[in-house]
C-alpha cells in the first residue's frame, strides 16, 4: 500500500517536458523541510491505496507522460514497485524527487528529476550527493530552486564540481516563487555563460501558486 495525497491530470509545469499533459501521482510525506515549501499540504494525511488502484487510475487518465512526486515519492519504499509497474505499462515515467533519499533502487527507465537543496531551503545539508553521479545524460534532470544570490553562487559551485552539465540532460534553474527578482536570476543566468535552463512554474501562472490539483 502506498499513502497518497492526490493523483490527477493536468499540464506539466516544470523540467524539460513543460508544457505537456502528464498524469501526477503526489505520494504523502517528506522527510524534509524546506523553508520555501508549496507542498506543505502532502506531509501528512493521504489515502492508502494498492498499486493496483493506482494503476487503474493512472489507465483511465490515458496520459502517456506519468510522473510520480510527492512529497519525497521515495521515502515510501513501495514506491519503486509502482515505478517499476508503469514503466512495464511503458508510461513515459518521471520522477521528482527531493535529493535527500538515494536513487540507486529506482527503475533504470525512468527519468529522474533531481533537486539539489540551496542554503536558503535550510536543507542544503542533507543533500544525497552520490545521486549526482548516478545522473544519465539522455534523460535525467537535475534542478536548483534559487532563492538568492548566495543560492546561485552555491548552484555554480555544484554544477562545476560534479560536472553537470555534462553528466545530466538539463540543468533547472527555478526561481523560489516570490523570493527573487526573476530579471535579476535571469541576468545572472546569462552572464555565467553556463548551459543551464531558466524555468518558471508554468501551472503556477495558468492557476495561481496556491491551488493544487487541477
Ligand atoms: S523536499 Fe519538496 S516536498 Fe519536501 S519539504 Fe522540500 S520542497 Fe517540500
Amino acid at each position: 500500500m502506498l499513502r497518497i495525497t492526490e493523483i490527477f491530470r493536468s499540464i506539466q509545469g516544470e523540467s524539460t517536458h513543460a508544457g505537456r499533459p502528464c498524469t501526477f501521482v503526489r505520494l504523502t510525506g517528506c522527510p524534509m523541510r524546506c523553508t520555501w515549501c508549496d507542498s506543505e499540504y502532502t506531509f501528512t494525511g493521504g489515502d492508502h491505496f494498492t498499486i493496483d488502484a493506482i494503476m487503474q487510475k493512472v489507465r483511465d487518465f490515458g496520459c502517456p507522460l506519468v510522473e510520480v512526486t510527492g512529497g519525497e515519492p521515495l521515502a515510501q519504499r513501495e514506491a519503486l514497485d509502482l515505478i517499476k509497474r508503469l514503466c512495464d505499462k511503458d508510461y513515459e515515467v518521471l520522477i521528482e524527487t527531493g535529493g535527500y533519499v538515494s536513487t540507486k533502487d529506482v527503475d533504470a527507465r525512468a527519468k529522474i528529476i533531481l533537486d539539489v537543496k540551496c542554503p536558503a531551503s535550510g536543507e542544503a545539508e542533507r543533500n544525497h550527493w552520490p545521486n549526482l553521479t548516478r545522473l544519465r545524460r539522455d534523460k535525467d534532470e537535475v534542478k536548483f530552486v534559487v532563492a538568492s544570490r548566495e543560492d546561485w553562487e552555491f548552484a555554480m559551485k555544484i554544477i562545476a564540481e560534479y560536472d553537470l552539465q555534462r553528466r545530466a540532460k538539463a540543468i533547472l534553474i527555478s526561481p523560489a516563487w516570490g523570493l527573487i527578482d526573476l530579471q535579476e536570476l535571469a541576468k545572472w543566468i546569462v552572464e555565467s555563460g553556463l548551459n543551464v535552463r531558466m524555468q518558471l512554474q508554468l501551472h503556477k501562472y495558468i492557476w495561481g501558486p496556491d491551488v493544487h490539483g487541477v
